[in-house]
């Protein structure tokens, strides 16, 4: 860590990471790797390594599922389901009472803004545990009316068991309470594993699980790399697996719950269309498509990446979007003036300006951005946006998961829904329209898990987010999220 850096964070945060080299979760124990491994965690605002971290091998994996597995048979099995609503309510406090210092955590390790992590990345995780803390005294069987004489059947939905969720770096504490909260309301126990990009927020939330009270090896937090994700998905303890992730790991994460019959969600990629129709409040849609897309530097599964403008407004709409990136305020993380970070590490530098270098040689026309845009060593890319793009150019096909928009001009709505259908992924969609017949007959038409109008990418804990196709299956949010993590159990009578 930099002096400056170390200065831009509070005692508490500063405490934190300077506490270091950090452990593994392990049931009631904080445990170095059993290899004795261990990682660095890079700050990409600076490109310095922040601390060390325990790299969780599979006897590390095998010992969290035991201690799991254990929690589930004792206290944490036995609890009623008020003590768990209750102890997810105090988990959600302590999320709130150190805001401050997880937001700081999060901006420091993953790059983004300290302002964004407050207004956003916390309070929605605290959110999301206040939410899922309502559930489980409200997850009901049913009484089945069974056409038996003298026979009562009824259903009982009971925890699947032991969970292996891992999550990416973009949002790394929101994901955590994403993946943590209906798991708990359920009655699950989980190992969560962070991304090796950003690891420390979901070691701190550990703590916080600790200190609200959960009996030990309810929620056991593991760090490590692609090979730890695997030895979680690949262990026959575990009974569920949940991941958020590219569309690539989340194939191979599919296929082997398939051949382990486990039960899987997957959140994955998408290359989300975004569609302004000719009328348009063309303010509120320029403001809205810039932010859908460079939102946390384009890092969002749901990033509206390919934006289609009918040719009468394109020029008006590009050259709104390029007079708005340039002025785009790029910066560390930390400074409280920054609108968009880095991207979070030197790999995803590479892959998003090998991205911009395919657009320039495929022919495509660079209208704003393309060029690092900050100095200090951090992993800057200023907002950047092409036009003359062809639908089947890798700029616009391929998930690019950085600060790139393709701006494409269409003719007709038939057409437009067509060519925004013509993708691999489906998870979300948007239309900017004030004509209510059009937005809800192109709503209709589009493949996508969430379809926004004149809106991008608002979430709730209460909606259901997810995708069609190869951006995923099953949802988080809401009630489906709960049923995810809950089986089915019929009880037959004879009452004879
Ligand atoms: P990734 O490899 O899919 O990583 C996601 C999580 O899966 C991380 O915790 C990762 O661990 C873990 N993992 C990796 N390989 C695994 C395996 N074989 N088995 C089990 N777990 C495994 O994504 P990435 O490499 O960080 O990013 C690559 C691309 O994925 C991005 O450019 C973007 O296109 C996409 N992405 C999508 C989302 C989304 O929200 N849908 C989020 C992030 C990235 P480690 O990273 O710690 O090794
Ligand atoms: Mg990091």
């Amino acid at each position: 860590m930099t002096t400056a850096t170390a200065e831009a964070l509070s005692d508490a945060a500063r405490t934190f990471v300077s506490s270091g080299p950090h452990r593994l979760l392990i049931g009631a124990e904080w445990l170095g790797a059993a290899d004795g491994r261990t990682f660095e965690t890079i700050d990409p605002s600076t490109g310095e390594p922040i601390c060390e971290v325990a790299h969780a091998g599979a006897d590390d994996v095998d010992r969290a599922v035991k201690a799991a597995a254990a929690a589930l048979e004792g206290k944490w099995g036995a609890m009623p389901p008020a003590g768990r609503a209750r102890l997810m309510q105090r988990l959600a406090d302590l999320v709130e009472d150190n805001a401050d210092e997880l937001a700081q955590i999060e901006s420091l390790d993953n790059g983004k803004p300290v302002k964004m992590a407050v207004r956003v990345d916390v309070p929605q995780a605290a959110e999301h545990i206040r939410y899922y803390a309502g559930w489980p005294t409200k997850i009901e069987g049913e009484t089945i009316p069974v056409s038996w004489p003298r026979m009562f059947a009824y259903t009982r939905k009971e925890p699947v068991g032991v969970c292996a969720q891992i999550i990416p770096w973009n949002f790394p504490l929101l994901m955590s309470a994403w993946k943590i909260a209906p798991a708990l309301a359920a009655g699950c126990t989980v190992l969560l594993k962070p991304a090796e990009q950003t690891p420390l927020t979901a070691i701190r939330l550990g703590q916080l699980v600790q200190e609200a009270g959960f009996p030990e090896g309810v929620v056991n937090v593991l760090t490590g790399d692609g090979e730890t994700g695997a030895a979680m998905v690949d262990h026959p303890g575990v009974a569920k697996i949940a991941f958020t992730g590219s569309t690539a790991v989340g194939r191979e994460i599919g296929a082997k719950a398939g051949r382990g019959l486990k039960r899987v969600t997957l959140e994955l990629g998408g290359k989300s269309p975004n569609i302004i129709l000719p009328d348009a409040d063309l303010d509120a849609a320029v403001k809205g498509s810039f932010q859908g897309i460079y939102f946390n530097t384009g890092q969002a599964c749901n990033a509206g990446s390919r934006l289609f403008v009918h040719r009468d407004q394109f020029d008006t709409v590009v050259s709104g979007l390029a007079e708005a990136a340039g002025k785009a305020k790029v910066g560390p993380g930390l400074d409280p003036g920054t609108q968009f970070g880095p991207v979070v590490s030197e790999e995803q530098l590479g892959r998003v300006t090998s991205y911009i270098e395919s657009g320039k040689s495929d022919g495509a026309e660079l209208v704003a951005g393309g060029a690092p845009a900050a100095d200090g060593g951090g992993y800057f890319v200023s907002p950047t946006l092409f036009t003359g793009v062809r639908d089947d150019m890798a700029i616009a096909r391929e998930e690019i998961f950085g600060p790139v928009l393709v701006a494409m001009p269409y003719d007709d709505l038939e057409e437009v829904a067509r060519r925004a259908n013509d993708t691999e992924y489906g998870l979300a969609a948007g239309i900017w329209t004030r004509d209510v017949g059009n937005a809800h007959r192109l709503a209709a038409m589009l493949k996508a898990g969430s379809v926004y109008v004149n809106v991008w990418g608002p979430t709730d804990p209460a909606a259901p987010f997810g995708g069609y196709k190869a951006s995923g299956i099953g949802r988080e949010m809401g009630h489906a999220n709960l049923d995810a993590y809950l089986e089915v159990k019929t009880v037959w009578t004879n009452l004879a």
